[in-house]
């Protein structure tokens, strides 16, 4: 089935996500593996039928219609050796259809014929996942995906062949991938041509932890064990913040959850798309570019810069949006079941509730402004943020005005 991608909400371009049944590259830090080692969707035939479904009943429908890019896939490698010949299949159907697509693999059998079937059109984003430039830890921790120099390969083909790329330093671990390889990799990348990269974490966390496999522990290794196990990171945590301004420094376009930097990435991968979900990136974005004093912020204008494009016009009784919030954060969820009936709603509980993954109250720019201890709220009961253009990385968010 195509669904909505709630797991990307807010963070990535793509509103729809199809996923393969499971993915033969055998990362060890796989989360979706972990979470769900033997995971099956439904067969080739279901999202086929989906698009040529006549009428418009579910929420997702009406996304498709609306020409909505679909992510392939954020739980399956679409071009690993099991689900190739399913890509290129739904290719086909894809083609016909102005839905752009976003691609997250680390390349493999395949991928050009998927190019051959696009022909012309270049509203495909690849985003190419490189953990390592050292072919044994590739071997290592991604047994059966393909080699570095086979991605990098792959990159510079898709990028001659006009395709935005975008590689994907996820996760970004320091006994992987050392600032030397780094620069090799980013120097390799210039020459190409490719400036977009994208760096995360390794996302690791305790509750994972104890999902793991011994296999897969003795694959990750102690030194990468014992940091995830401290539960907050703190040395890859710094590692990657130290990459990402050595990226920046090197002329790099860069994307980092969370990250107090302005970055033109979205509205570049925004260019390519037909029809994309807005990003928390562009609020930073607007921020940094708009408020050169210390502000107060309101919802109102948070929703001015965010609620863009007809999906924020929808309101939908009984539909799934609320399924993200279930997914997001177990309480909003239960709190908020009945309220949920547009995409505007699911922004006004992610800007008020900090539980959810997604909420502008976890990033370090901002802190909720109190007074008297408690929270300052606007004529309708949103809470107002404080933005001084400062990195707040400790405290508990909050500040006293
Ligand atoms: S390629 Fe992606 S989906 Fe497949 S095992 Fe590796 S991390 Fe998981």
């Amino acid at each position: 089935m195509i669904e909505l991608f709630v797991g990307g909400h807010l963070f990535h371009p793509a509103a729809l996500e199809w996923s393969h049944k499971k993915c033969s590259n055998g990362c060890c830090y796989c989360f979706a593996n972990i979470n769900n080692e033997e995971r099956f969707s439904s067969d080739i035939k279901s999202p086929i039928r989906q698009l040529y479904k006549g009428k418009t009943v579910t929420h997702t429908d009406k996304l498709l219609n609306m020409n909505h890019t679909i992510c392939i896939s954020n739980r399956t490698d679409p071009f690993s050796r099991e689900n190739y010949r399913d890509t290129l299949a739904l290719a086909t159907h894809l083609v016909t259809k102005k839905n752009s697509i976003f691609i997250q693999t680390k390349t493999g059998p395949g991928i050009q014929k998927f190019c051959d079937i696009y022909g012309d059109r270049k509203d495909v984003v690849f985003y190419i996942t490189m953990t390592t430039i050292n072919p044994e830890i590739s071997k290592s921790i991604e047994p059966s995906a393909p080699l570095p120099d086979e991605r990098l390969a792959a990159a510079k083909q898709l990028y001659d062949r006009g395709y935005m790329v975008v590689i994907a330093l996820n996760p970004l671990v320091e006994s992987w991938m050392s600032k030397n390889d780094i620069s090799l990799l980013t120097n390799k990348l210039k020459d190409i041509g490719i400036l977009h990269i994208c760096v995360e974490m390794l996302d690791m966390s305790p509750a994972r932890l104890k999902k793991l496999s011994a296999k897969k522990r003795s694959m990750l290794g102690d030194i990468i064990l014992s940091d995830a196990q401290s539960n907050k990171n703190t040395k890859n945590r710094m590692y990657v913040r130290e990459v990402v301004d050595i990226l920046i420094d090197m002329g790099m376009i860069v994307a980092k959850k969370g990250m107090p930097f302005k970055t033109p990435f979205f509205d570049d991968v925004a260019v390519k798309l037909n029809v994309t979900y807005p990003v928390i990136q562009t609020f930073i974005n607007h921020c940094m570019n708009t408020m050169k004093s210390p502000s107060l912020i309101k919802y109102a204008e948070y929703e001015s810069v965010i609620a863009q494009g007809d999906i924020f016009n929808i309101v939908d009784n009984g539909n799934n949006i609320r399924s993200y919030l279930l997914r997001a954060g177990f309480p909003s969820w239960l709190e908020n079941k009945d309220k949920v009936h547009s995409h505007k709603d699911l922004l006004r509980i992610t800007w008020n509730d900090k539980r959810v993954r997604t909420s502008i109250q976890r990033h370090c720019l901002f802190r909720v402004a109190q007074r008297g201890g408690k929270n300052l709220l606007d004529d309708n009961g949103n809470i107002q943020l404080y933005y001084d253009g400062k990195p707040y990385l400790g405290g508990k968010g909050v500040v006293e005005l």
